[in-house]
Order: C-alpha cells, then structure tokens, then sequence
C-alpha cells in the first residue's frame, strides 16, 4: 500500500469559500462570539472557517456552503473594509503603516510587534480570524515600501 495515498485528516480542517474558493482560515467560538450575533452563529455548523479574501464579501462559512456575509458582522473589519482598523486589539490602521512606510522607519509596526506580546493582545477574540494581524501588518508596510522606492 502506498502510503503517500493516506491522508491523516482527511481534510477535516480544511474548508474552502464556497464564494471566491480561497482556503478559509478555521476559526473557533471565540471570534464568532465577538463579531456574530447568536443567531447567526447557529447558521454555520460546528466548523467555521473565515474568508480573508479582501474583495470577497463572504466573512464566514462552514463544511456545508452556510455563509454569513460581511454585512451581517457586528462592524466593519480589515481586510473586508478598508476603512476598518488592521488590528482589531490596538486599533492600527492603513494610515498608520503608511506613515510608517514613508518615514522609511516601522516605528509603529515596531510598537504593535511589542504590544501583540503583552497580555493585552487578545487577536484570538477580537480579530475576525482570531489571528494575530502583525503578518498581514508587515506584508502591506513592504508593499507600500515597494511603492515609493
Ligand atoms: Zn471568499
């Protein structure tokens, strides 16, 4: 038998957006209780991935193509509105990692890097994903980086 044919989960944590078919990000009841009124929390199954996809306005779904859209959040949350903070614990937002790009100096990233490992982060509640936004924070700081050099 060849073994590369057997899967350990056998995709049990994985779910893709049944919207734009990006893989989700598998959340568990911490964030749901923070952005999704209990009613429809009860909409999704058991597991519940988050659609990260920014355009994509498919926030949550499940295993069985249930989805709660970006509309139905408590509020608006980065990276489905641009407007929203990036980082649902301090609040940083577009404005400030740009700032931080065209002074050439992450003075602020540097800040949110050493508040994200003090107690007070708490990414795993309040962010949609219930991850911690510093990659997402760093990837946009290189971008706009890229764009005034
Ligand atoms: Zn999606």
């Amino acid at each position: 038998m060849n073994k590369a044919f057997i899967k350990e989960n056998d995709g049990a944590d994985q779910g893709f957006c049944p919207r734009c078919g990006q893989a989700g990000i598998a959340v568990d009841e911490a964030p749901l209780e923070t952005h999704l009124p209990p009613e429809l929390r009860a909409t999704l199954g058991r597991s519940v991935y988050w659609c990260d996809h920014p355009d994509c306005r498919v926030a949550y779904f499940d295993n069985f193509d249930a989805v709660v859209g970006v509309e139905s959040l408590r509020g608006p949350v980065a990276p489905k509105d641009p407007a929203a903070p990036l980082c649902s614990c301090f609040g940083v937002t577009y404005d400030d990692v740009q700032e931080d790009a065209e002074e050439g100096k992450p003075t602020r990233i540097r800040e949110l890097y050493r508040r994200s490992q003090s107690p007070e982060a708490a990414c795993g509640r309040l962010a949609p994903s219930g991850r911690c936004c510093l990659p997402s924070v760093q990837k946009l700081y290189f971008q706009l980086r890229g764009g005034i050099d």
